[in-house]
């Protein structure tokens, strides 16, 4: 069969071709990929940043919905005509992270959509156990947004967010963005630190507190703000050295910092400050099963405001012009492709 899909082709290149695919193997099902979203990750291949990884030849994107078009042998429990999203992890199964129940983590972790072909195609073959079949009611454009949910719910999860707990987010992006909404919802009293005035103005209009460290010395406002005892849990989700300089600064006497950001140089970490206040860093990468499902349980709750968190929706034909559009836009939440012209 023939379709039509995206390929990166390194140097900030996209072609859209027909190519063909192949039916489901076995153990696999053929999604109608509905939406693909525009991840912080694509940019970063788009950017050039992941060139050895990824190769020139690759499908990308994982932030998807779509509808189950065919199934192929020893695949239970799923029917063509299911709506449906990836959770795009290929673990090994046999190492001591697999070994452990960490899967999520595996130590030969696949992404699929980066070290595999993704979503950005009409059709796309994966494997069933990535599968989670979402409410028939559930706007498909809206479903996109679970992948990086999820993420948000396993960082909220990480850093044990509970009730009347004092929260600091360093970066209002979307990945920033979602965790305040998460940790809000966990009973979080949550505060922004972000320097684009567009998202500062985003994130009030989401009800959420927020500082510019453009402008006032956060740190020491959320000490003010908290009586001089600090934020409970730290999110740094800026990637920048003046974030790592404040996640330490802000936290509380055995404060809990969550480490989002993907740091690609190391960081100067103020180690002094871990002694002097019994602070724990704590790691967190992409989610479980379950933080998918509470993804999916939140969405159906309106936690999140999809239609505003969507900044535009392009076709898969104007996918050159989504990615230049992204890096030249600060200002963008999320940016989605729509693939398939029913959904
Ligand atoms: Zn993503
Ligand atoms: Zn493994």
């Amino acid at each position: 069969m023939s379709i039509k899909a995206a390929t990166y082709r390194g140097n900030k290149t996209f072609t859209v071709d027909n190519k063909s695919i192949a039916p489901p193997s076995a153990g696999e099902v053929q999604i109608d990929v509905a939406y693909c979203g525009i991840c912080g990750t694509d940019l970063h291949i788009y950017l050039g940043h992941m060139d050895p990884r990824v190769g020139f030849e690759r499908t990308i994107g994982h932030e998807m919905s779509g509808v189950i078009a065919a199934i192929g042998d020893n695949v239970e429990g799923l029917e063509v005509g299911q709506h449906i999203v990836v959770r795009p992890l290929d673990h090994c199964g046999d190492c001591p992270a697999c070994d452990a129940g960490h899967e999520h983590i595996c130590h030969n972790l696949k992404f699929i959509g980066i070290d595999t072909e993704g979503a950005f195609q009409q059709k796309w073959n994966v494997a069933a156990h990535t599968i989670h079949v979402l409410p028939d009611d559930l706007d498909l454009s809206h479903a996109a947004l679970i992948e990086p949910l999820a993420v948000a719910c396993h960082d909220v999860d990480r850093g044990k967010v509970s009730q009347g707990e004092d929260v600091l987010v360093i970066g209002g992006g979307p990945i920033g963005m979602l965790i305040a909404l998460v940790a809000r919802h966990a009973g979080g009293n949550v505060t922004i630190s972000e320097i684009n005035e567009n998202r500062l103005a985003y994130a009030e209009k989401l009800g959420f507190k927020t500082l510019n460290p453009k402008n006032v010395d956060v740190a020491k406002s959320i000490q003010e703000q908290t009586g001089g005892k600090g934020a409970d849990v730290v999110f740094e989700v800026s990637g920048t050295q003046p974030g790592v300089d404040l996640m330490t600064e802000a936290a509380s006497v055995r404060g809990r910092i969550v480490m989002v950001a993907i740091h690609a140089s190391k960081p100067q970490i103020d180690m002094f400050r871990f002694f002097w206040r019994e602070l724990e860093l704590i790691g967190a990468r992409v989610y479980l099963k379950s933080d998918y499902e509470q993804a999916m349980k939140l969405l159906s709750e309106g936690v999140l405001d999809c239609d505003s968190f969507i900044t535009d929706i392009k076709s898969l034909d104007e996918i050159q012009g989504a990615f230049e559009a992204l890096t030249s836009n600060p200002n963008a939440m999320k940016s989605m492709i729509k693939i398939k012209q029913d959904a």
